[in-house]
């Protein structure tokens, strides 16, 4: 259940302290040690599964309801404006953490954050190509 290498099994373990601002029968959530924003923190499921595609049904669900508790809490309690749920899967998607975990990145219409890929009109026969192999069969 729980990886005895991984820094947040750890502090699910309370090993290493970590700042705890939620928990549940399945997820705890606690601050980012190096916050985006101000009040950014982290939601985990309490059983190590190394990222999305590894993650059970019902972690996923709790990862997801959690995450929502505490969107609605930045805004009610630190006066957030927006809120982005980030999850990154796989190191090609900057995931440096391999226990899954959803940032929780309260926005404030004043803060330095940008969006990492500049919008522009894509190819259309590119997109019905890359659709083609999406879709489910
Ligand atoms: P990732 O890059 O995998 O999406 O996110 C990992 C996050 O974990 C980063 O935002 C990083 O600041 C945070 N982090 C890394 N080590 C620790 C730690 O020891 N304690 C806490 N609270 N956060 C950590
Ligand atoms: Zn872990």
């Amino acid at each position: 259940m729980a990886d005895p290498d991984c820094i947040f099994c750890k502090i699910h373990a309370g090993e290493i302290p970590a700042r705890i601002v939620d928990e549940d029968e399945r997820t705890i959530a606690f601050m980012d040690i190096a916050p985006a924003t101000r009040g950014h923190a982290l939601v985990i499921p309490r059983a190590h599964a190394r990222d999305l595609l590894e993650l059970p049904a019902e972690d996923l669900a709790a990862v997801a309801l959690a995450s929502q508790r505490l969107a609605a809490r930045l805004r009610e309690r630190l006066g957030a404006d927006g809120v982005n749920l980030l999850n990154s899967c796989g190191a090609a998607a900057w995931q440096t953490v391999f226990h899954f975990h959803m940032h929780v990145i309260p926005r404030y219409s004043d803060d330095p954050l940008r969006l990492p890929w500049v919008p522009a009109e894509g190819d259309f026969e590119e997109i019905a190509a890359a659709a083609q192999e999406l879709e489910a069969r």
